[in-house]
């Protein structure tokens, strides 16, 4: 509410699954915030929920296996949201397909 709307740019996509079950998917993105290392811009407040994906070059290696970030390596941000005001930082449009293909299809 207030001063930083202007700051909070939501998109919403839709995902047609067959002819009658269609997911709503949201993307938030701040102006105003661009890292965990920033407080909240809403109450400057300095702890977050964060999720991220992370993927890289996985092998065999003697007994076990290890992964080689310099081969090939994927990662990036799904969602943060800070823990004292719930304000939602960053939402990437795959954190509410992974919710909702959950509930969907996971009983
Ligand atoms: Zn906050």
């Amino acid at each position: 509410m207030g001063i930083n709307d202007e700051n909070r740019i939501v998109e919403t996509y839709e995902l047609r699954l067959s002819a009658d079950e269609l997911l709503e998917l949201e993307s938030v993105i701040r102006a105003d915030w661009n890292a965990l290392s920033e407080p909240c811009p809403k109450c400057q407040g300095t702890e977050f929920d964060h999720l991220r994906y992370e993927g890289g070059h996985y092998g065999h290696h003697e007994d076990g296996v290890v992964q080689r970030t310099d081969y090939w390596d994927q990662k990036g941000s799904l969602y943060t949201a800070c823990k004292s005001c719930d304000e939602v930082l960053y939402k990437h449009p795959a954190y509410d397909l992974l919710e909702q293909w959950s509930d969907h299809y996971v009983k």
